[in-house]
């Protein structure tokens, strides 16, 4: 279809929002993008990018700017607590950039404020919307209802326009806290450790080191209500000396960044008019590294079954169809590791590290097309055409 007719709401203004809106206007779309937060810049700690994810960034242009500024992870590995390898990356290892998440924050708001078919409204909260492709949103202490053919929920894990549509929406109970930092030292070890305490993962990024660990164990969740870093420290330095530099490097507790994981599967991504995309659709486990990198991929599949509809309807129903079941197994792969990552038990982690993960590196064969879900050449080739 031709999308200069089409004019779309976006709600949500982070990576896959923004990547949506970008693609869309580019294809020659009307764009609103309604974010709820006023100055939506600095936030978050690190992101992976997987080649999924970059091609996509890649092909609205932003891949110089992402080169500069995201460090190349050599060997995504999975090693123990003293640095033994447990899953070694597929060879050749897939390209991943880890980057700041207020640095792809900000390369998306300025090439979104450069695209003149987008008009973004930051400090707009939407508060409902209709199936019919009305949207009524706070802005300023004021309400103001909007209205569009098309409304994209990339509003994350908690959308408003998931609940205001029929979706058969999960959203299973919140799992293990992560807690995640960036701290000015360069301290990383460039791996994901599975240790006695949970995972532990350390990663370059510009001007210093993203660090993520969970905080799942009886001790960690001990020391987080009760705010005391010194005791998350001294769990860390326990179950994975090298924490101990990253960990020290952390100020104040509320340096830290707290998330629970929150799954979300939806039977349906359409419902009339709206539709989903990223965490609203499909917030997963965090262990493969694919949340922000298949909210890129919806964005971009979006336009490509909405260039080769015939309508508006069957544009909706191509993506759902193309994304859902690819999502689905990401989702439940990422789950599966997690899983297997959280041992704590002292037997059941030796039943993993000398049994299963022998075996099943040896059996498993390369996951990757089915971890990126669409060749990224397909995906550089949307965004460009
Ligand atoms: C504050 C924050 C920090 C994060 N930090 C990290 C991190 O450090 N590392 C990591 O790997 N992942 C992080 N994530 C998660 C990761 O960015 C997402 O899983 C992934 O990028 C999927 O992106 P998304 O665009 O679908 O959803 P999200 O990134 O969750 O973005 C949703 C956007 O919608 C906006 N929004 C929500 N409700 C409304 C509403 N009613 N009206 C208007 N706007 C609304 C939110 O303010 C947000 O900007 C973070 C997410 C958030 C929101």
């Amino acid at each position: 279809m031709n999308l200069s007719q089409l004019h779309v709401l976006v709600v949500g203004g982070a990576t896959g929002g923004a990547a949506t809106a970008l693609l869309l206007a580019r294809a020659g779309a009307r764009v609103t993008l309604l974010e709820k937060v006023a100055q939506p810049r600095a936030v978050g700690a690190g992101i992976a990018l997987a080649e999924n994810g970059l091609a996509v960034l890649e092909s609205i242009g932003l891949g110089p700017a992402i080169a500069a500024s995201g460090r190349a992870v050599d060997a995504p590995a999975v090693v123990d607590a003293r640095g033994r390898m447990m899953l070694a990356p597929p060879r050749p290892a897939p390209r991943v950039r880890m980057l700041r998440r207020s640095a792809l924050q900000g390369l998306l708001l300025d090439a979104l404020a450069a695209e003149p078919r987008v008009e973004r409204q930051f400090g707009a909260e939407v508060i409902g919307a209709e199936r019919d492709g009305r949207v009524l949103a706070r802005i300023d202490g004021r309400t103001v209802e909007h209205r569009a053919d098309l409304v994209v929920g990339a509003d994350g894990v908690h959308s408003r326009i998931r609940s205001a549509g029929r979706f058969g929406a999960r959203v299973r109970p919140p799992g293990i806290p992560y807690l995640r930092a960036l701290v000015e030292v360069d301290a990383a070890q460039g791996v994901e450790a599975w240790t006695g305490a949970g995972i532990f993962g350390s990663f370059a990024v510009d001007g210093g080191t993203y660090f993520f660990a969970s905080a799942g164990t009886r001790a960690c969740r001990r020391a987080v209500a009760e705010r005391d870093l010194d005791g998350l420290r001294q769990v860390w330095a326990r179950a994975y000396p090298a924490s101990v530099p990253l960990l020290a490097a952390v100020r104040r507790f509320d340096d830290l960044i707290f998330n629970r994981v929150t799954r979300v599967d939806c039977q349906q991504w359409v419902d009339d008019r709206l539709v989903l995309l990223g965490d609203a659709a499909h917030a997963m486990a965090p262990n493969l590294g694919q949340g922000a990198n298949s909210a890129l991929v919806d964005a971009a599949v979006l336009l490509d079954e909405l260039r080769r509809a015939g309508t508006l309807a069957a544009g909706l129903d191509a993506y759902q169809q193309r994304r859902r079941p690819a999502v689905h197994k990401v989702a439940r792969a990422a789950a599966g590791l997690g899983a297997l990552a959280e041992l704590t038990n002292p037997v059941a982690r030796w039943l993993r590290d000398r049994l299963l993960l022998p075996v099943a590196t040896r059996l498993g064969g390369d996951a990757t097309p089915v971890v990126m879900q669409e060749l990224p050449a397909t995906l550089l080739a949307i965004g460009r055409a």
